[in-house]
């Protein structure tokens, strides 16, 4: 019995069935490699779900977490504060769009940096009501399953949700859903279900992660701009997964032209450590009165390390650039691919978060899942970590680190071509 299959039958005895992996166990990872528990290497495309945008183990990353872990590991920030924490909001502040005085606030998980926004944007409206989108992913706290516009596996037997969240569709290739159809809807939810006076917020990701890598048209996102303006609406991105130099910008809405009032952070903000934000205008951030925000791991000291330095080799690097030019190799790479094989419904993706969007026949859309689920399995056996996304979990999302080699970029998409080609023979022979 190989050691990876000994440890999922642990796993299955000691883990709840609701916890579901891919089943490799890591032992050690560097940069876009990862080996497992049978010494087996892997390129990840999946950079831990867009967390490792500075790869695994980015050797100055690990230099400042071993300085920070030196001085104190946990103070908790409201019984003793650190001057880093400080250091990183006033980055974020000047990094985050917007000619306005702003401030940040630091928590741990992308889903609690959601639930901070909704209670500020609440504190700051005194309004109940939320608006998100369909396809949206915002966390796995109830607040955040509410806001969350896709039920499986995410919702599935875990409601009642809070109230007050209504949906509107969001723009996209595979329902076809288009800006004109969206924002009609959303006008009609103001007429039918909630007053614009009484929302709050309106919360949405520049480009959907788990929702498909759906790219918000900057039309939409610029209605969603004015919608808010004209109602008194606090517009929050959600840059959990697009954000931190992923698509080429430091954060995804950039590219729309669109300044949100609060931007929410995680995942590749720390480079592998726990560590999420609130970023936004001063006079909404200071609408909490004081003790209503924060936690006990809250901003740690060592995600906090960890962040500088992924900034600092953001801006070194110049890995929005590097993004561009990653989505650019991939891009061209796809595009040939799909000339040739019509299950490649959509490509789709700014920067170094694209996607190719399995099809069963491209005129009617229909989505391939099976096919999806083949490839994924193909590419892990021959050595390429990738992940799914979309309503169906037929879009397979590219998320390599931004600082892959171009060997190693190069080696991954020739094993998804390899992978996709092996799935069609076999789903479709
Ligand atoms: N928002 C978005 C856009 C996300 O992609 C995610 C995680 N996939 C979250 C929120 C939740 O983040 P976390 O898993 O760190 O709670």
């Amino acid at each position: 019995m190989s050691r990876n299959a000994e440890l999922l039958s642990r796993l299955s005895a000691c883990v709840p069935k609701g916890v579901s992996t891919k089943g490799l166990f890591i032992s050690r990872a560097e940069n876009a490699e990862l080996w497992d528990v049978d010494n087996r290497r892997y390129i990840d495309f999946a950079a831990g779900i867009a967390v490792l945008n500075t790869g695994h183990r980015h050797p100055r990353v690990m230099q400042a977490v071993a300085k920070q872990l030196e001085q104190f590991t946990h103070s908790c920030f409201h019984v003793a504060p650190y001057e880093t924490y400080l250091e990183l909001a006033e980055r974020l502040n000047r990094l985050a769009p917007g000619d306005f005085p702003k401030k940040t606030l630091f928590v741990t998980t992308g889903a609690e940096a959601v639930e901070n926004a909704i209670k500020i944007a609440r504190a700051a409206t005194r309004r109940p009501a939320i608006i998100a989108f369909s396809g949206g992913f915002h966390g796995r706290t109830l607040m955040g399953l509410a806001l969350t516009g896709k039920v499986g596996p995410y919702k599935k037997s875990f409601g009642p949700f809070p109230a007050g969240v209504f949906h509107a569709p969001f723009p996209n290739y595979s329902d076809g859903t288009t800006t004109d159809h969206a924002l009609g809807e959303l006008d009609r939810l103001f007429h039918s279900d909630v007053d614009p006076a009484d929302v709050a917020a309106m919360i949405v990701e520049p480009i959907q992660g788990e929702g498909g890598f759906n790219v918000a048209p900057p039309e939409f996102l610029r209605a969603l701009r004015r919608i808010a303006d004209q109602h008194g609406i606090v517009l929050i991105a959600d840059e959990i997964q697009g954000g931190m130099a992923r698509t080429g910008t430091i954060f995804s809405i950039e590219h729309s032209g669109v300044i949100p009032d609060l931007i929410t952070t995680a995942k590749g903000l720390a480079g592998g450590f726990p560590l999420a934000g609130v970023t936004g205008k001063a006079t909404l951030m200071d609408a909490a009165h004081a003790g209503g925000l924060g936690g006990t791991y809250a901003g740690s000291p060592v995600g906090i390390a960890a962040a500088l330095t992924v900034i600092d080799v953001i801006e070194t690097d110049n890995l929005c650039a590097r993004a561009t030019r990653i989505g650019e190799r991939i891009r061209s790479r796809l595009e040939k691919l799909a000339q040739s094989l019509p299950c490649i419904g959509d490509l789709r993706g700014i920067g170094a978060m694209q996607a190719l969007e399995l099809v069963k026949d491209r005129p009617t859309r229909e989505p391939d899942s099976a096919l999806t689920a083949s490839t994924l399995q193909q590419a892990q056996k021959r050595g390429l970590l990738l992940l799914s996304c979309g309503a169906s979990a037929n879009v397979i999302r590219l998320l390599p680190p931004l600082t892959v080699s171009e060997e190693h970029l190069q080696e991954g998409l020739n094993i998804l071509e390899a992978a996709l080609r092996a799935a069609l023979a076999s789903t479709r022979p």
